[in-house]
């Protein structure tokens, strides 16, 4: 089947970005089997790439390929051996048995992410092209890295716009247990790839747990958005005076008290608090707390632009408190996985925090999400998290 584009949209597309959107279509509805490969053509018939067809999504098409090559079993082998080849030469994996094997439309694959957890891998399936093509990458990721057994967890909020229903479960092998540890910078974490968050873990910040065990020294640090615990366990296991922990969900913090044992570490350097984070950064603030290292890493405020305004005013809220919570020489590490808001206005709602904090601030690194996560040139959406650390100053 082939898809014609309206004049002038085709220009994205010659700057290899993956996407088209339906609005750029000439004749948008066509008669072909969802996730099927399709041609797309310039407005005076030139070739421009192949792609997987979604017929619910605003995002019509997703390019496969800009070339005429055979979109075939071998093709999706092709990208999964560089997928894991990549890997291999950025040492991905040498200090964790967990990370993201394949991310998406920077690896080539629009839709498709696959985690590494040790043995077993967890799949996600996000569009009708790899809905499509579901039973041909599970086979293959199976031939590619010689792991068994593959759990689903086709969960996420963003299938419902492509008209896909949820799907979790078993897609091949056995799995004998829904939870068990994996490793992380020499720390143990309980995995539970059936419930868990997103696959189970945030292993996007697994070079900034590393990062913040290291400042953690004789710290008091409070986590904020804490999850299963994984920059607090790194804190005490590097030495923190104290870390308090804080998240809305029982079933996180109680995982948190398994993964403090998990490692052995001091549980009286430890406290944990259910709460709402906006209320307790309030709630310190009137009991005039401090601390020496605060991280804030929420959940996403603003999936697209259209949320950018509402999440800049709670992300500026957390941030504002945690400046007032931080002694001076404190250490504030603030992160942003909203697509809706990029790094530079990120940077700019925190330096609008400081400013109303009455806060000289400075920032000292810019963190984002590690090499298994890597973001393609041409599509920059793929640079998701971004994180700084600052330093409150005199
Ligand atoms: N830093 C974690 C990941 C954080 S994910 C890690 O490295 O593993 C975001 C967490 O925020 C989730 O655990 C979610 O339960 C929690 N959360 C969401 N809204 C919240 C709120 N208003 N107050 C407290 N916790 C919240």
């Amino acid at each position: 089947m082939n898809l014609s584009l309206k004049p002038g949209r085709e220009k994205s597309l010659l700057r290899r970005h993956p996407w088209v959107f339906a609005s750029a279509l000439q004749t948008p509805d066509i008669q072909t089997a969802s996730g099927s490969t399709v041609s797309l053509h310039d407005p005076t018939g030139h070739f421009l790439a192949q792609a997987s067809y979604s017929p619910h999504s605003q995002i019509r098409a997703r390019v496969w390929t800009f070339t005429d090559e055979a979109v075939d079993k071998e093709f999706f082998r092709r990208h999964i051996k560089a997928a894991i080849e990549v890997r291999r030469q950025l040492n991905v994996g040498s200090a964790s048995d967990s990370y993201r094997l394949i991310h998406g439309e920077s690896d080539g694959l629009p839709g498709l992410i696959v985690d590494r957890y040790a043995d077993l891998l967890v799949l996600q399936s996000l569009t009708a092209g790899t809905e499509f093509w579901k039973g041909t990458l599970a086979d293959l990721l199976i031939e590619e890295t010689g792991i068994e057994t593959i759990y689903e967890r086709s969960d996420a909020d963003v299938r419902e716009l492509e008209g896909l229903q949820p799907i979790t479960g078993l897609l091949r092998g056995e799995l004998h247990a829904s939870r068990f540890p994996i490793q992380e910078h020499g720390l143990k974490f309980q995995i539970d790839v059936e419930h868990g968050h997103k696959t189970g873990f945030y292993l996007d910040q697994c070079e900034n747990r590393r990062r913040v065990g290291e400042l953690s020294k004789d710290r008091d640090v409070l986590n904020c958005f804490c999850y299963t615990g994984g920059f607090s366990i790194h804190a005490l296991a590097n030495g923190a005076r104290s870390v308090l922990s804080v998240d809305s969900s029982a079933d996180a913090l109680s995982m948190l008290e398994e993964n403090l044992a998990l490692n052995e570490l001091p549980a009286e350097r430890h406290t944990s608090m259910q709460g709402d984070v906006f209320q307790l950064l309030r709630k310190f603030r009137d009991e005039a707390r401090s601390f020496d290292l605060i991280i804030l890493d929420p959940p996403k405020f603003a999936p697209t632009s259209a949320h950018a305004e509402k999440a800049s005013r709670a992300y500026k809220d957390i941030n504002l408190l945690a400046f007032k919570l931080l002694r001076v020489g404190g250490i504030l590490v603030t992160f942003s996985c909203s697509g809706g808001v990029d790094a530079a206005l990120f940077q700019k709602i925190v330096a609008s925090a400081a400013l109303d904090a009455g806060v000289n601030a400075t920032i000292s690194e810019h963190l984002s999400q590690g090499a298994d996560h890597p973001v393609s040139l041409h599509f920059p959406e793929g640079a998701y998290l971004k994180g700084m650390i600052c330093v409150k100053n005199a």
